[in-house]
């Protein structure tokens, strides 16, 4: 039996993501939740502000901006051929014959995620596509591949065979066969960049959920500036909004991978879509979840994805060197554990799970 699951969600508890079309006046002003289907996830928006008027122009400018990014960036908008957009999906196409031509943001997203491949030695991997596409993780079709079929994937993949061409910004593929997946960071980048035009846009307040990929922007109540935003954290082993406990938090981004956000259940065995670009099957190291909290939305999706890659032990010891990251770390035997920074703004609510410390 196959049983696939899609959406990733950090449950908000104190704003609960609905859709309303009016804003809604609150104490302190005004609030407003927008979402859409975009990034293959559901994009939710939710806006603070003392005055509401500019609200509708901010939602338009985000979600246009999400579409843009996914065009851009998925390894699946079809557009091969020359179409303008669909930036990764002709790199891909054209592996191993020419370079193309590609906006600067893609060049910079690439780069970026080049900088985790080559500082977890490869454990997280940009040309991982391969190996996503025969896994199927996530999609209709999941399956378990063969061992050649792991290993044929698995040849393809090494991100020392991307080069950029920096003038006038062109992607190149080594070789035949190899694809860029950008699905670890290109939600990270997307809430930035929604950031950015709320920031911009005078807006003190919002929050930002990509499908789990929160951004908690400004502080919650301007008249309260000692109050936090309040984010739950999934528990892996329960339906989607159960959450093991709250991190009390102010202008970050929390972002999660874990074994629960797409999945496929194969003849009885879980298997979850964070590859191991070692053996090519999906990562087995004792970690359900890794929880990353940082002051940007492209480095805290990154260094989830990267950490629970790495493991426990490797990937805390890197967390640990970055100024203002912390991790929080929920292993299978339903231990925690925590940086000293994640631990301080924790707050454990389900007796099912334990805390070690340190
Ligand atoms: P989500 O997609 O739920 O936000 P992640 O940010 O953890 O979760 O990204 C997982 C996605 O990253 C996978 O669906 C796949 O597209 C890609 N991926 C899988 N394994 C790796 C890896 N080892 N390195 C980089 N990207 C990976
Ligand atoms: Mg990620």
């Amino acid at each position: 039996m196959i049983k696939v699951k899609h959406l990733a969600f950090i449950l908000l508890f104190c704003f609960p993501l609905v859709v309303c079309k009016k804003a809604s006046q609150q104490q302190a002003g005004f609030s407003q939740s927008e979402s859409e289907f975009v990034m293959g996830t559901i994009c939710a928006i939710t806006l603070f502000a003392p005055d509401s008027a500019d609200f509708a122009r901010v939602f338009n400018e985000a979600f246009k901006r999400l579409h843009e990014i996914e065009n851009l960036m998925s390894a699946t908008v079809s557009g091969a051929g020359g179409v303008s957009g669909a930036d990764i999906n002709r790199v891909n196409h054209y592996a191993g014959q020419y370079a193309l031509r590609v906006s600067a943001e893609t060049i910079a997203v690439v780069e970026r995620a080049l900088y985790y491949a080559e500082l977890s030695d490869g454990a997280f991997d940009p040309t991982v596509g391969p190996l996503v596409k025969l896994w199927g993780i996530g999609t209709e079709t999941p399956k378990l591949p063969s061992q050649d079929e792991i290993a044929q994937a698995l040849s393809l993949v090494n991100w020392r065979d991307v080069s950029i061409e920096p003038e006038p910004g062109a992607l190149f593929l080594k070789r035949p066969g190899m694809s860029l997946d950008l699905g670890a960071i290109a939600k990270g980048y997307a809430a930035d960049e929604v950031v950015r035009i709320i920031a911009k846009a005078g807006i003190p307040s919002a929050i930002i959920d990509l499908g789990g990929n929160i951004f908690a922007y400004g502080l919650k109540n301007p008249s309260e500036p000692a109050a936090p935003w309040r984010i739950g954290v999934q528990n892996p082993l329960d339906i989607r909004g159960a959450y093991l406990g709250i991190l009390e938090l102010q202008n970050k981004s929390v972002v999660t991978s874990g074994v629960y956000e797409r999945y496929a259940d194969i003849d009885g065995i879980h298997y979850h879509h964070i590859l191991s670009t070692r053996d090519g099957y999906p990562v087995r190291n004792g970690l359900l979840s890794v929880t990353i909290i940082a002051s940007s939305s492209i480095e805290s999706d990154a260094l989830s994805t990267m950490v629970f890659a790495l493991g426990y032990e490797h990937g805390r010891a890197l967390v640990e060197t970055m100024d203002g990251v912390e991790a929080l770390f929920v292993f299978e035997d339903k231990t925690i554990r925590a940086t000293s920074g994640a631990q301080a703004v924790f707050t454990l609510s389900d007796a099912g799970y334990h805390v070690l410390s340190p």
